[in-house]
């Protein structure tokens, strides 16, 4: 990218700060918006605008100022938990932030916009055993996606292309496969599989249980924070219009991570597995042909050097708070 002036939207959360990061370690200029700050670590943003975008006022003021590029990352997301749990706010708050920032984007003459979409748009009928095949752009049809989270993901898409179609108004969309890394919620109830396993692993004692979510046998692949930033700013770069994965193929299963997870933390653990928990789908993998041709590259950062660096993150961050100590002590006694 040549030097621009970039908005990011979700920049209080965790994709979004560390794109932030990266855009001003490159010499752009960023404003961030979110309706929160950063809860690890304080922006790198230019300036920052504490802004509810269910509001169309508040997405002109986000997009006020010539900006070149808005990267929509805002969203009301959380894991299997956090999204099975709450159909109508979840989806009635991101129509509401994405239709109204595409709008305001094309209104204040925003020259790019790039959509972060969800693997969670794909058919769930394809993703019916653990062996899954590789998800390719065009199996979200017949439409079938997750309920609620995925279902908007999928409409605004559709959104994104009409811009294009009707005005003009260049658009970007990617669909990311499970993102984790340092700075990612990790409890609190919207965290993800990977956070919370680190979590989990981090506060067992060696030897005790720990609880998985379902059977652990539902598959997933896993792409560091780093990498998905990177496929950003190349899509964002590129001519492309249409839906992108972006994601790894390395197809592995729960209790696979766990064990990797169980293995960097030093322990051996014993799953308890609660099957009365959500787990989503119980196969998915990103086929990543159409990446690797239109990007030139894809995501290369090993799952177990990221889970690494993940990991030992969360358990400072557990550490600092004196909650691996307490724990301990409490499970010797
Ligand atoms: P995140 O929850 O850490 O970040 C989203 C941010 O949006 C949060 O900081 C939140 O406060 C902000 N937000 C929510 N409602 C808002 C509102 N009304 N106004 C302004 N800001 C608001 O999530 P993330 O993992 O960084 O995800 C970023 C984007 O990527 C989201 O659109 C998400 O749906 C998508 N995505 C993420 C993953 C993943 O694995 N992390 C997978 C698929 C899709």
């Amino acid at each position: 990218m040549t030097k621009a002036r970039v908005l990011v939207t979700g920049a209080g959360g965790f994709i979004g700060h560390h794109l932030v990061k990266r855009l001003r370690a490159e010499g752009h200029w960023v404003r961030g918006v979110d309706i929160k700050v950063p809860e690890y670590d304080s922006t790198a943003a230019n300036e920052f605008d504490l802004l509810d975008l269910r509001k169309y006022d508040n997405c002109l003021l986000a997009t006020r100022g010539q900006i070149d590029h808005v990267f929509n990352l805002a969203a009301d997301m959380g894991g299997i938990g956090y999204i099975t749990a709450s159909h109508a706010d979840i989806s009635r708050n991101n129509v509401l932030i994405n239709a109204q920032m595409l709008e305001a984007s094309r209104q204040n003459g925003v020259s790019r916009f790039l959509y972060s979409s969800s693997a969670c748009v794909y058919a769930q009928y394809k993703q019916r055993l653990p062996e899954v095949a590789p998800l390719r752009e065009e199996d979200a049809y017949p439409a079938d996606p997750e309920p609620g989270y995925g279902w908007e993901k999928l409409f605004t898409e559709e959104l994104c292309r009409y811009y294009w179609q009707d005005y003009h108004f260049e658009t970007r969309i990617v669909r990311f496969h499970n993102v984790y890394g340092p700075l990612g919620t990790y409890e609190g109830g919207k965290e993800k599989a990977p956070a919370a396993i680190c979590r989990k692993v981090a506060l067992a004692p060696a030897g005790s249980e720990i609880e998985i979510w379902g059977d652990g046998e539902q598959t997933r692949s896993f792409m560091y924070v780093d990498d998905c930033v990177e496929g950003l700013i190349r899509l964002m770069a590129s001519t492309y219009t249409e839906p992108l994965n972006l994601g790894t193929d390395r197809l592995l299963s729960i209790n696979e991570l766990v064990d990797m997870v169980s293995v960097i933390g030093g322990k051996r653990l014993i799953k308890r597995h609660d099957l009365t928990k959500p787990q989503g789908v119980r196969g998915r993998n990103s086929d990543n042909r159409r990446l690797r041709d239109v990007l030139g590259w894809e995501p290369c950062v090993p799952l177990e050097e990221g889970l690494s660096l993940t990991y030992h993150w969360v358990e400072s961050q557990l550490r600092q708070a004196g909650r691996i100590h307490a724990y301990v002590a409490h499970g010797a006694a």
